[in-house]
């Protein structure tokens, strides 16, 4: 048995708020939220990034993204919600098992998202380009 502390949650050896479990994923509260009602939807099987899960286990998240993300509208009167993933160490990943955070969203709630930056002159073309070769190998 791994020591991975989602996997434990799953198994339901440490307690958490779950609001919704499929064959494929589960959904439970952040222990501590964003905003009331910030939700984690994770695969059932121990996934470490987006790149190691397969197309079914990506689906079968979105397909729960979405469901909680209509329970937060109807049943939390969100507005909106954030759907962001930490993929990776240097990206905020503290919990080395994927996840999706579901953040609900008021009007005014305070909560600010990253700054932009913009690109220098010729650097978009360049970075587009490294980006297109890279997936043209995959
Ligand atoms: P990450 O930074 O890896 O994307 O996010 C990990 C999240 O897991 C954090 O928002 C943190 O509050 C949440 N978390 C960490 N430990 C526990 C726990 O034991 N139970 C619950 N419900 N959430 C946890
Ligand atoms: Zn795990």
């Amino acid at each position: 048995m791994n020591d991975c502390i989602f996997c434990k949650i799953i198994a339901k050896e440490i307690t958490s708020y779950k609001v919704y479990e499929d064959k494929y994923t589960f959904a439970f509260l952040d222990i501590s939220p964003v905003n009331p009602g910030h939700i984690l939807v994770t695969p059932k099987n121990h996934i470490k990034n987006i790149e190691e899960a397969d197309e079914k286990t990506l689906c079968q998240i979105m397909r729960t993204i979405k469901k909680i993300g209509k329970a937060l509208k109807d049943g939390m009167k969100a507005e909106s919600y954030n759907v962001m993933e930490n993929n990776d160490p240097i990206a905020g990943q503290i919990i080395p098992h994927l996840h999706f955070h579901i953040i609900p969203r008021k009007k005014d709630d305070g909560l600010i998202l990253w700054p932009q930056k913009e690109y220098n002159k010729g650097e978009a073309e360049k970075i587009s380009e490294k980006i297109k070769n890279a997936l043209h190998k995959n």
